[in-house]
């Protein structure tokens, strides 16, 4: 017989923490704190597996629950002495729902169940206290007229309009007729809207609370929180059937929610609220301002109400002694719920808390340091991607904040600044040193430069990949994206949400990782790269295998990544150096020039700029390895192509405008990115290649010398096909070399290698390592290759696609295993049998994506390199690869 019921309470449970799967997170919780000896109301669970049977069987149950969950409440009524639907000494139970994961959607708690006209008068009697027995029937009704009967919220207009009829203002005032009144009324409501009484019998109301629970897994607010999370609609939720305790029966009494160590900080102090006199979640109800559980918490956030600490000292020194049990056995900072009844304490929740980033860190490397977890386990628990938080300025979490709307987290970041409508504005502020946050209904190509000027962007319309949230992350700029009740008035230059105006000029505060749109200005910190942070990334630095570069060519790039832990540059690209405005002239004079000598006049122009341009990156990196791929664009980027353009390359050229016009057309092509690109203009015009070889190995020489070190340059050939590509360009690149080195007298430990971006180099990887000296794999295009798909294009559908299952990821994020993954394995392994020990790295945009990052470890490549801000996140998620990886094979 499958057993569908767990029970818990009285020192013991038949689950286990390790059972969430099948009793969900608050009931394997319940079991677990039970099993500790901890004080928890008996009660017991019906397991997922029934929700999974409801559905699977037309919504009905399996034959065994019935007499499963009598045996559970009968099992609680001889706990407590007392019975369900008893008129002279009722048991009370709540009805709470629990996936394996929080999952808002799902049906909200009823308290109270088991209530009904004899019964409370049964509470009311051995209570001694009838005003709280009634409170209590009122508070069931609500809950369950409102949870399971599906009644609209009319309760509290009949609770105000008797209020206003006895002049009285708050619930406390209300006597025990009084809420015998209300209980009337609210039964007269519910009647008159159900067309048949309230459910009076115990029974009956125990069966609606649980076909409601299971129901409500269906409910499209369930429904779509599964979808936005990656959960399976097949996993069910449980359902927690409890003993009540009354923490509302005086002032002896209270409930409250506590996390064993301060959950934005991260600091091992208790911290948590209470309120006297209260039940369930009036805490987090906001009808009345909760009191700190510490004297120091209270005095924290300057509130006059008393600390726990203060009225109920021995009930806080029991729960110092459960958080203390808990987090031993839990090895992780718990985020609880208690009840106290005349002084007793009761415990009704515990699960792993939220936390920000920073606590994330500061917690687990503090755990460590306890002696409570290992190092390997702390880098386990952080989340690569949440280190972005860590890495841009963000608000001082200290500080007091009014927040105005809130909005789409489009671009992590804070920023501060006045409030400004258009872009031309934000850019004629900023040049005076203002700093100022741009705020569109929406933005488009037109407010690129103020956005750029801006120090934040706010849009009231759009989403994660509007424009403004796509510009603004790649310009690293804090974005949030559809605002919905923040209204913006161009004309008045005002924006409004909640009825508060706020002007053109006025200060707003911006946070792009949560999405908090705050009055004032709130104070930043910068980026805490040491303490926390660097033990954390220490200890992943030693576990992993894979080495971390970078993709970047700026000097504020390459600075940025060797701050971020970088070991060398995966990527430069070199055509930014060939379109700047000082530049793109001589570029396009070598283009359509029509012989070598024309083309060698502009390559000249260029090499010493060329040479600059690579001695920074050489002397940033000190030594570390530095991939320079030389020029990949497509011919037609360089191409002039308006009338003004064509007149001033002749005028350049001495040419005609109509010989100009003839050869841009000539060149001009429909489907550039699978054209003339990429080693295809090496091979065409292999001066271009020299001129940049020269330039390299020129400036290696020359920063060389000045650090006293050896640079070490792999210079990588973008875009080949076939061996006999790469064979010509290595063989004018070593040509190239060995005149600039031998000249100097200098030596340096040059690679020429190759990407791998097309499929047909990476099946013929095996000859193409005969020569090549690494291999970098190129997934960006690699990905579009494969298939066949324009990575700007894809954005327009591939929303879609997952949707329907067609991919599970985008490719152009995560990816993809079964098609580019299997390249790149092929590629690996053909190009190592001919080379033992190639050197393989990853320069697409996957090399700073988590997954991929696994991916790249389990086929063995020697580094990924992603942007500078990634970096981190690529040391820690190579760790974590690195990690799993040893669990798979049993080495840890
Ligand atoms: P949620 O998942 O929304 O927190 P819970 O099931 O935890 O819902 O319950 C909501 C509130 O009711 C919480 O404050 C909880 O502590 C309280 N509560 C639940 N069961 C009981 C009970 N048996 N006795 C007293 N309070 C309870
Ligand atoms: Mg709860
Ligand atoms: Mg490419």
């Amino acid at each position: 017989m499958t057993k569908w019921v767990y029970r818990f309470g009285d020192g013991t449970a038949e689950g286990r923490a390790e059972m969430k799967d099948l009793l969900g997170g608050k009931g394997a919780g319940l079991a677990e704190m039970s099993n500790l000896g901890l004080p928890v109301p008996p009660g017991f669970t019906i397991t997922t597996g029934v929700c999974t049977h409801f559905y699977a069987h037309g919504k009905s149950y399996p034959a065994e629950l019935r007499e499963q969950v009598a045996e559970g409440l009968a099992a609680i009524e001889r706990l407590l002495g007392a019975r369900f639907g008893d008129a002279d000494n009722p048991l009370l139970v709540s009805v709470r729902s629990g996936a394996r994961v929080s999952m808002p959607g799902l049906m909200d708690t009823v308290l109270n169940l088991g209530l009904n006209d004899q019964a409370v008068a049964g509470l009311a009697r051995r209570s001694g206290d009838e005003r709280f027995a009634y409170d209590s029937h009122r508070r069931f009704i609500q809950m369950y007229g409102q949870v399971v009967l599906g009644i609209e919220n009319h309760f509290e207009e009949l609770l105000e309009n008797h209020k206003l009829d006895t002049g009285v203002t708050l619930d406390t005032d209300l006597s025990a007729e009084d809420w015998r009144t209300i209980v009337a009324g609210f039964k007269d409501l519910v009647a008159q809207e159900l067309g048949h009484p309230f459910p009076e019998e115990p029974q009956e109301q125990l069966w609606g609370a649980i076909g409601a629970v299971f129901g409500s897994w269906m409910n499209p607010r369930a429904v779509t929180y599964r979808r936005l999370h990656d959960i399976p609609a097949d996993w069910g939720t449980a359902v927690n059937v409890q003993a009540m305790v009354f923490g509302n029966m005086g002032p002896d009494c209270a409930t409250g929610v506590a996390f064993t160590r301060n959950p934005s900080t991260g600091a091992n102090e208790f911290y948590g609220e209470y309120l006297v006199n209260a039940q369930g979640e009036d805490v987090v109800a906001g009808i009345r301002t909760p009191q700190h559980l510490t004297i120091a918490g209270k005095q924290a956030s300057r509130l006059a109400l008393p600390a726990m600490e203060e009225v109920m000292p021995e009930v806080l020194a029991e729960l110092y002694q459960v958080r203390r049990t808990l987090e031993d056995h839990y090895r992780d900072m718990q985020d609880i719920e208690f009840t106290v009844q005349r002084g007793k304490l009761w415990m009704l929740q515990t699960r792993s808390g939220k936390r920000t980033a920073q606590a994330a860190l500061k917690i687990a490397v503090s755990l460590v340091e306890e002696g409570v977890i290992h190092r390997d386990e702390a880098v386990r628990r952080i989340e690569p991607a949440s280190l972005d938080q860590l890495l841009h300025p963000m608000l001082d979490p200290t500080a007091n904040t009014t927040v105005l709307t809130r909005g789409l987290p489009a671009s992590p970041g804070a920023a501060s600044g006045q409030v400004v409508f258009s872009a031309d504005e934000a850019e004629s502020l900023a040049v005076r040193g203002e700093a100022v946050i741009l705020v569109r209904i929406e933005t488009s190509p037109e407010d690129i430069h103020g956005m750029h000027a801006a120090k934040g962007v706010l849009t009231t319309r759009g989403g994660m990949t509007s424009h403004a949230a796509v510009v603004a992350r790649g310009m690293v700029r804090p974005c949030i994206a559809g605002t919905g009740d923040l209204r913006a008035d161009y004309a008045a230059r005002t924006m409004t949400a909640r009825n508060i105006v706020m002007k053109a000029g006025e200060i707003i505060t911006i946070d792009g990782s949560t999405g908090e749109v705050m009055i004032g200005a709130v104070p930043t910190i910068q980026p805490e790269l040491s303490g926390d942070f660097a033990t954390l990334m220490d200890w992943a630095d030693a576990i992993r295998g894979m080495k971390v570069r970078a993709n970047a060519e700026t000097v504020v790039d390459t600075s940025m990544a060797r701050r971020f832990g970088a070991e060398g540059i995966g990527l430069s690209r070199t055509e930014h150096m060939f379109f700047e405005a000082d530049r793109i002239g001589a570029m396009r004079r070598v283009i359509m020039a029509e012989d070598e000598t024309g083309r060698r006049a502009g390559l000249a122009e260029l090499l010493p700029i060329q040479r600059e341009d690579f001695a920074e990156i050489f002397r940033i990196m000190k030594g570390f390895p530095v991939t320079i791929r030389l020029l990949d664009p497509p011919l037609h980027e360089f191409l002039p192509k308006t009338e003004a353009e064509f007149g001033e390359m002749a005028r350049l050229t001495g040419k005609s405008v109509g010989a100009i016009r003839q050869r841009a057309v000539a060149l001009h092509e429909t489907n550039p990115m699978l054209g003339h690109r990429g080693c295809r203009l090496g091979i065409t015009y292999p001066e271009i290649y020299e001129m940049q070889a020269a330039a390299i190995f020129e400036a290696a020489v020359a920063v060389t010398q000045e650090i006293g070190k050896p640079v070490a340059p792999e210079i990588m050939v973008p875009l080949i096909a076939t061996k006999k590509e790469f064979d010509i360009l290595k063989a004018i690149i070593d040509r190239v070399g060995r005149k600039v080195l031998e000249g100097a007298g200098v030596s340096v430990p040059y690679l020429v290698g190759t990407m791998i971006e097309l499929p047909r180099a990476a099946l013929r990887a095996g000859e193409v390592a005969e020569t090549a000296e690494f291999f970098s794999f190129g997934t960006n295009d690699l990905t579009q290759t494969v298939f066949g798909l324009s990575r700007d294009d894809a954005a327009s559908f591939i929303g879609a696609y997952q949707r329907l299952g067609i991919l599970e990821h985008d490719p152009f994020v995560t990816l993809d295993v079964a098609g580019v993954g299997e390249l790149v394995r092929i590629a690996a392994e053909r190009g190592r049998a001919t080379r033992p020990g190639l050197k393989l790295g990853i320069c697409g945009e996957h090399g700073g994506d988590p997954a991929s990052i696994r991916f790249c470890h389990a086929v063995g490549l020697d580094y990924v390199s992603c942007s500078p801000y990634r970096v981190p996140i690529a040391r820690l998620a190579a760790a974590q690869a690195k990690l799993s990886g040893d669990l798979r094979d049993g080495t840890a």
